[in-house]
């Protein structure tokens, strides 16, 4: 592979005129929009319109004139065609351990005489947490959290467990399940599933509806652009909403708020998952940054995430980087989200060398350096310098440099 033969990857690339829209630092190679998205365009001159003509000169009046009070379920349907969700099943609030804790306590409230949540021992820590949470304040009678340590799930599919939470996409390996086979195991059980989409929405094509899934939840701030803190999304499946309870009943999801009724009454369908008063700034930074997918069709930016990630992965091999680098993302397209993961004991070093060169991925303890693929706005020509970079630092040892090894809070 040579530097030209990138170029002309580029040239053909479909989704090339998209990164126009969006406002990205020259000079930056941006690999971590699986963390916190780039910043289109649109979302920061509706950010304007918001803060300054619609709060600062309507006030209270937005509510109704700018539709406020709309904008959860708003922004929750374009979310929804993004992840094969039919109308009035998507909503956007809170973030995802918020929306989880919802979900599950759904779920186990509808599986009477089943108490375990099965999940995974490598799932992103703030699900289990969740479930710890839950646990704690229902009892082990009413809550157990089981954790399956291997790689097949499926085998832990027995008819005693009421819920199963799995992450479509594994943060640290990229590892991808199977939602459709999966659902359906889980179903001949009589699990009901919640899946996690925070790195998959706005990755790759998703087929709610179509796999049959129970629930789900995903992330704003990651592959949906909608910038740091944005609120999440909760997927309920129609013939689930009629039943499905939430103990977070605030008066959002109230049937009537404005009747400050003193007893709760569940509002229709999506609107009963809501909790408190929306953050309509940040919903709005979301909503707007929703159409920078207007008119994409989520297979070309899948088929474009695989091609970029099998540079990645063939760039490294021909760098002479894989007797120091170990994959630990699947090699096959179909077993992968739009990340590659290597290990090194200097995985932290690294990235911050590389980030010090304006090469922007992360680390994920203990030894993992990520890089994500967001093919909106990431080119082959990236990902070539991106590999010169990592080459140089890695066959040199830059990484041992002090200042690439001082620790900071967030990481
Ligand atoms: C990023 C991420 C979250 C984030 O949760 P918040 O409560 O929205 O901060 C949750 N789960 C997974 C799998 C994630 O990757």
């Amino acid at each position: 592979m040579t530097f030209q033969d990138v170029q002309a990857l580029d040239l053909n690339d479909p989704l090339a005129d998209r990164k126009k829209q969006f406002s990205l630092p020259a000079d930056c190679i941006y690999l971590d929009g699986n963390s916190l998205g780039a910043l289109p365009i649109r979302a920061k001159n509706r950010t304007r319109e918001v803060i300054e003509q619609q709060w600062g000169q309507d006030l209270i009046k937005s509510w109704n004139t700018h539709h406020w009070i709309d904008l959860p379920a708003q922004t929750g349907e374009k979310i929804a065609s993004l992840i094969g969700a039919a109308a009035g099943q998507v909503i956007c609030c809170d973030s995802i351990s918020v929306n989880l804790f919802k979900l599950l306590c759904s779920a186990l409230n509808m599986q009477k005489g089943r108490t375990v949540v099965l999940s995974q021992q490598d799932n992103f820590p703030t699900d289990l947490y969740m479930v710890q949470g839950l646990a704690e304040l229902l009892g082990q009678q009413q809550c157990e959290l089981r954790l399956q340590g291997g790689d097949n799930i499926v085998e832990a599919l027995t008819a005693d467990v009421a819920v199963l939470l799995l992450t479509q996409v594994n943060f640290r390996t990229g590892y991808m399940h199977d939602m459709q086979l999966i659902t359906q195991l889980a179903h001949q059980q009589g699990i009901l599933v919640i899946w996690d989409l925070a790195h998959s929405a706005g990755a790759l094509p998703i087929e709610l509806d179509k796999c049959e899934v129970d629930f789900a939840v995903g992330c704003g701030y990651k592959y949906l652009n909608g910038g740091p803190g944005a609120p999440a999304f909760v997927y309920v499946a129609e013939r689930h909403q009629a039943i499905a309870k939430q103990p977070l009943s605030g008066w959002m999801g109230h049937a009537k708020p404005f009747d400050f009724s003193p007893q709760y009454q569940p509002g229709q369908g999506m609107l009963r998952f809501l909790c408190g008063t929306p953050s309509i700034v940040s919903m709005s930074v979301l909503d707007a940054a929703l159409e920078v997918f207007d008119g994409v069709d989520m297979c070309v930016v899948r088929d474009k995430s695989c091609k970029l990630a099998q540079l990645y992965i063939g760039l490294v091999a021909q760098a002479h980087l894989t007797n120091k680098l170990t994959l630990i993302s699947p090699l096959r397209n179909e077993d992968r989200g739009s990340q590659v993961s290597y290990t090194h004991v200097h995985a932290f070093a690294i990235c911050q060398a590389l980030i010090a060169r304006n090469i922007i991925c992360d680390f994920r303890a203990p030894d993992v350096l990520r890089v994500g693929f967001t093919p909106l706005y990431t080119s082959y020509v990236d990902i070539w310098n991106a590999v010169e970079h990592l080459q140089d630092i890695v066959h040199n040892e830059i990484y041992h440099e002090t200042k690439y090894n001082q620790l900071n809070k967030v990481t």
